[in-house]
């Protein structure tokens, strides 16, 4: 390995997360690869190298390669061939194996509750015979795509059988899976690292809003959720990371029932959008974290300074014609403001996250009422 390589860390996707993994390596005095096809991806524009190719194009693999000392991914819907050609020179991590049991949530799934993490009630739709045999107890449900979901994408609420069978039409009858519609109390995430000698650490519990299957705002404050349920959800996210050998950020989300119950929904084997905060709010954030457990670093359990709440900002915000009016929320005490580089603003895009840091969650929550009035977020 040359002396540059053995400086530098890649990392696989050029989007938002991938550019807070860059900021976070060349803090530390990395430099940076990024392999994205796209020219203006937000973190090819701030990486030392940037590689535009195709994911799955060896040439592109064998240069990100040849100028890093490991890689990793910032999207778990990487070919899992690509990583696996890459583990064949360089270290990866996460690896292949964990990354394809997220791909698909069937797999996901199988793997959560032979971890004994219970999961929603679903049936796999993969036949003509499975659909038939679905039971009434499932409805009303939501019909998911096995593979290639985010952001709500690849979902379809269904009420009625018929309706379910018009709906895996629409999804081109690929294999989903339909999870029955739960009433959900919370929805909560937790981020762990884990590092290649068995190290793990977390961030304390998110508490998450979702608004059209698109994450809209996260809180985390101490008592945002009973103890022994933020217990419970750590305890089961390091399980799921160990059982699988995990090395590198995994964030696992979950529902809570009004009884009580803790259900795992999905795993992100990268940072996650809940964890956007630690970056303003921790000593140390999700994306240094990354870093870390790539290069071999010690990992230390991050603290939170400050209470934080999290707002998403979407396309949807931006005028036709121009900008938000970002002096305005850069005014309000404690805001800090992330853009992610991108051009084009369209409906429910992830173009940037503000984060409010203050005393006491009251006043936390009080500017970020103010920030979403400004910015036109509908106040939560
Ligand atoms: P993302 O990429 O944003 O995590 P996704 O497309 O992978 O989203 P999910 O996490 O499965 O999709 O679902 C998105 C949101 O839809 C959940 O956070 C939750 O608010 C709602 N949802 C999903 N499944 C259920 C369910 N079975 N019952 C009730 N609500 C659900
Ligand atoms: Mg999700």
């Amino acid at each position: 390995m040359s002396a540059s390589a053995a400086r530098t860390l890649g990392v696989l996707g050029g989007g938002q997360l991938g550019r807070m993994f860059v900021h976070a390596a060349q803090r530390l005095g990395y430099s940076t690869a990024v392999l994205d096809p796209d020219p203006f991806s937000p973190a090819g524009l701030v990486s030392h190298h940037h590689i535009q190719t195709a994911y799955t194009d060896p040439n592109g693999l064998d240069q990100l390669a040849r100028c890093c000392r490991a890689v990793t991914t910032e999207f778990e819907n990487v070919p899992a061939l690509a990583l696996a050609h890459l583990a064949r020179s360089i270290s990866v991590a996460p690896g292949a194996d964990a990354v394809s049991i997220a791909q698909d949530r069937i797999r996901e799934k199988t793997y959560f509750a032979s971890c004994g993490v219970p999961v929603a009630p679903y049936a796999v739709i993969e036949t003509e015979a499975q659909l038939a045999a679905v039971s009434e107890q499932l409805l009303p449900g939501i019909l998911k795509t096995a593979r290639l979901g985010y952001d709500g994408k690849g979902q379809i609420r269904v009420q009625t059988h018929a309706e379910l069978a018009h709906a895996w039409d629409k999804l081109q009858r690929t294999p989903c899976v339909l999870e029955q519609l739960l009433a959900l109390q919370q929805e909560c995430s937790v981020i762990v690292a884990r590092g290649r000698d068995g190290s793990c650490v977390s961030l304390p519990l998110q508490c998450n809003r979702h608004r059209n299957g698109i994450l809209a705002v996260t809180e985390i404050f101490e008592g945002n959720i009973p103890e022994a349920l933020a217990q419970r959800a750590d305890t089961a996210t390091r399980t799921i990371a160990s059982h699988l050998n995990y090395v590198g950020v995994l964030c696992v989300e979950f529902f809570v029932l009004a009884s009580g119950e803790l259900l795992a929904n999905e795993m992100a084997p990268r940072p996650h959008n809940s964890g956007h905060y630690s970056i303003d709010a921790c000593d140390v954030s999700q994306f240094e974290l990354q870093v870390r457990t790539l290069a071999d670093l010690p990992l230390v359990q991050p603290r939170q300074h400050s209470p934080a709440l999290m707002l998403n900002l979407l396309g949807d915000i931006w005028p036709e014609n121009g900008e938000p009016p970002w002096a305005k929320v850069l005014a309000l005490p404690g805001a800090h403001l992330h853009l992610y580089g991108k051009t084009k603003a369209s409906k429910g895009r992830k173009m940037g996250h503000l984060t409010l840091t203050g005393a006491s969650m009251e006043a936390v929550r009080a500017t970020a009422q103010q920030a979403a009035a400004i910015l036109g977020i509908a106040p939560f």
